[in-house]
């Protein structure tokens, strides 16, 4: 078990952690980051921005295929939708991207240890394997904390990743829902459902989201 000193120890690797992290060795500070993924990026990489993003310009592209070419002059066959090349795709611009980190945390000589970030005392982070054992302590004269959010789950509600579905499981679908309600019209659930509806889902809202308010918060 290594106990190392740092300037500054990240907990999280996420948009947060790691343009906070890679500033500061930057400016000279010696930085750790622990993250409990095995890749880095955060939610916004992995499981939200950019494979969203990813199936969004693939939904579109379909979409335009199928009904907006012909007024360009531009003739094509009725698309056919291949899901598996969408998530394919998808997967690889999360890889591209996530690898992305890891070679700007190489580049400017950033710690990483995998595992759950905790704060033992002031000054000490303790870096736990998925069995809840210590694999490293850390020292650290500053710790930055940036665990980021997760799914808020709905009172009674059974979140099974399969047919009732938080925004990670949504960016899973093997298959393109043929009714599909989304339960929140902030930026997420509009991104998403519209991805969604682009691939020839029926897309409802839900009762609680009228069409008159605006898209919140993400
Ligand atoms: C589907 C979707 C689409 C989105 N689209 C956009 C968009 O287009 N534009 C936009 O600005 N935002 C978007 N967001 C929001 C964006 O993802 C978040 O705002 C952003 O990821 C927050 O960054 P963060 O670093 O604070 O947290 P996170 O990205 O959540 O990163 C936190 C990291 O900390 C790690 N962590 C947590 N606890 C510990 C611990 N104890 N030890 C070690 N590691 C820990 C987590 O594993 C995670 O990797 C989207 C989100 C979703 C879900």
């Amino acid at each position: 078990m290594a106990t190392e000193t740092f300037d500054l120890v990240v907990i999280g690797a996420g948009p947060g952690g790691y343009v906070a992290a890679i500033r500061a060795a930057q400016l000279g500070m010696k930085v750790a980051v622990v993250e409990r993924r095995a890749t880095f990026g955060g939610t916004c990489l992995n499981v939200g921005c950019i494979p969203s993003k990813a199936l969004l310009q693939s939904s579109h592209l379909f979409e335009e295929a199928g009904h907006d070419l012909g007024v360009h002059g531009v003739k094509v066959g009725p698309p056919t939708l291949d899901l598996a090349q969408f998530m394919k795709r998808k997967a690889a611009v999360v890889d591209a991207t996530t690898k992305g980190v890891a070679f700007l945390f190489k580049k400017n000589k950033i710690a990483s240890f995998q595992g759950i970030g905790r704060i033992e005392k002031a000054g000490s982070v303790a870096v736990l394997g998925d069995d809840g054992a210590v694999k490293d302590t850390l020292a650290a004269k500053n710790i930055l904390i940036a665990s980021g959010s997760d799914v808020i789950p709905l009172p009674g509600v059974t979140v099974d990743e399969k047919k009732i579905v938080s925004s990670t499981g949504a960016l899973e679908l093997t298959e393109v829902p043929k009714r599909l309600v989304v339960v929140g019209a902030g930026i997420i659930g509009l991104e998403l459902g519209s991805s969604t509806a682009s691939r020839r889902a029926s897309t409802t809202k839900s009762p609680g989201s009228s069409s008159a308010r605006s898209p919140g918060r993400a």
